[in-house]
């Protein structure tokens, strides 16, 4: 399953980052994923679930932002929202459009909780 290997690799960047901080545990983690970067958002947050028991994310907050897909029209500059990779802008008709927004799919940022507190 696509999802589930995109939730491991997740899983496995923020550790890595968070002990890059020295850190013993994940309290939250950020997400942002566009509407176009092809996975199924119910499945990929499912994939997740099971991916962080046993990990430094097992107790995380996962905090998502969906982020819209957006094209800029190659012919007449127009900009607007796209459902698909594959629209004609809406106000000449052209293909020949470049998506700008919405196909990130990455780990915006984590809140780690350092081993030295408490
Ligand atoms: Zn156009």
């Amino acid at each position: 399953m696509h999802e589930l290997s995109i939730a491991q690799s997740i899983v496995q960047l923020a550790e890595q980052q968070a002990r890059k901080h020295q850190a013993s545990e994940i309290e939250e983690l950020e997400l942002e994923i566009g509407s176009l970067a092809g996975v199924e958002l119910q499945t990929l947050m499912f994939a997740l679930e099971s991916s962080v028991k046993g990990t430094m994310l097992e107790r995380a907050r996962i905090v998502r932002h969906d982020i819209a897909g957006e094209a800029r029209c190659g012919d007449c500059e127009a900009v607007f929202p796209v459902e698909t990779l594959f629209s004609p802008c809406p106000q000449c008709g052209s293909y020949y459009v470049k998506i700008v927004r919405g196909k990130e799919l990455k780990v915006k940022s984590i809140v780690v909780k350092s081993k030295n507190k408490e």
